[in-house]
């Protein structure tokens, strides 16, 4: 084993107590349990497009694991399922994709989000060997972009000797996120499964406190890239919006499996943080998407998470590009 594989591997050994307990409560107050896993093959040539005026790599970062009752919080079992096994996926055991973006804009190379890092689940974290695959140097990112604070999107901001990753970079957050996460004693708001979520969310944020632009819905990255509100899985979660063609929307976790949000975009999901708020952001982004043929590339779809929302009945259709 090479050198990195030791110290990921005893990073992982270390991380094991906060990876095997739970985690996460939604607006529901359920938790999920992690599960542990083999790592996830690293892909060999990421998958590149151009949008208008940007080139965009899919950046595996693995993928997750989760049960699937984290999903349609208080329908049916059934019916989740039958959406599932519709889909080809297992009924019990989902392993939803990860997929930070990178953006090349001009002369700017923009991450969104920046994966789990070593310290999540351990079949995550590829992020660093697929950005290598496509011949780019950690530090040839310029700006880095949180969709929100969660562990599959900012842990991989720093080594887990709280260096950063992406030395160079610039780095925005929503201003309503960073005040949630920063909040003081914010601990004593949650249960104890969430003070991981807040411990990792502060040290990530504040490993870059002094190259962070907050930024608000509607506000520019650069020129083309924009900020769209969709709260409610975190209280200031936000979209990109990318201007060309008939536009590009990076929903991140506003709307997380393909299979059951967009047939059924009310029903809840466990890890939103406010149901009705997450629910609200993911009706509009849908009818914007499909009233404008918005392409879009979805964090945790199947990889490399290019699709189309299409009206079907009162709700949506994904359709997927290859
Ligand atoms: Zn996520």
């Amino acid at each position: 084993m090479s050198q990195l594989g030791q110290v990921r591997q005893a990073r992982r050994l270390r991380h094991l107590t906060i990876s095997r307990r739970q985690f996460l409560a939604g607006s529901a107050g359920m938790a999920a349990v992690i599960v542990g896993a083999l790592p996830a093959r690293a892909k060999a040539r990421p998958h590149t497009f151009t949008h208008g005026a940007f080139e965009i790599t899919v950046l595996s970062d693995g993928h997750l694991e989760f049960p699937a009752s984290i999903h349609g919080l208080g329908q049916p079992p059934e019916a989740v399922q039958a959406l599932l096994q519709a889909a080809g996926l297992d009924r019990d055991l989902l392993k939803p994709a990860a997929n930070p973006a990178l953006i090349r804009a001009g002369s700017d190379l923009i991450l969104v989000d920046t994966g789990s890092g070593d310290g999540f689940q351990p079949s995550a974290g590829r992020m660093l060997e697929n950005l290598a695959a496509a011949g780019i140097e950690p530090g040839a990112i310029t700006r880095v972009v949180f969709t929100h604070a969660h562990p599959d999107h900012i842990w991989g901001t720093t080594a887990s000797d709280g260096t950063l990753l992406f030395p160079n970079a610039a780095y925005y957050v929503s201003a309503v996120e960073r005040d949630f996460w920063m909040t003081p004693d914010l601990e004593s708001t949650m249960p104890r499964e969430m003070h991981p979520l807040v411990a990792g969310a502060r040290a990530n944020l504040e490993a870059v406190a002094d190259r962070l632009t907050v930024v608000r819905p509607g506000d520019d990255i650069v020129s083309g890239i924009s900020v769209v509100d969709t709260a409610g899985h975190t209280p200031g979660h936000i979209s990109l919006a990318l201007e060309g063609e008939d536009g590009l929307l990076i929903p991140a976790d506003a709307i997380t499996e393909p299979a059951i949000y967009f047939a059924h975009p009310e029903w809840l999901f466990a890890f939103d943080m406010d149901g009705g708020q997450a629910v609200a952001s993911r009706k509009a982004i849908l009818d914007r998407a499909a009233t404008d043929r918005m392409k879009m590339l979805g964090f945790h779809w199947p990889y490399p998470g290019t699709g189309f929302a299409e009206r079907h009945g009162s709700a949506y259709r994904f359709v997927p590009l290859g």
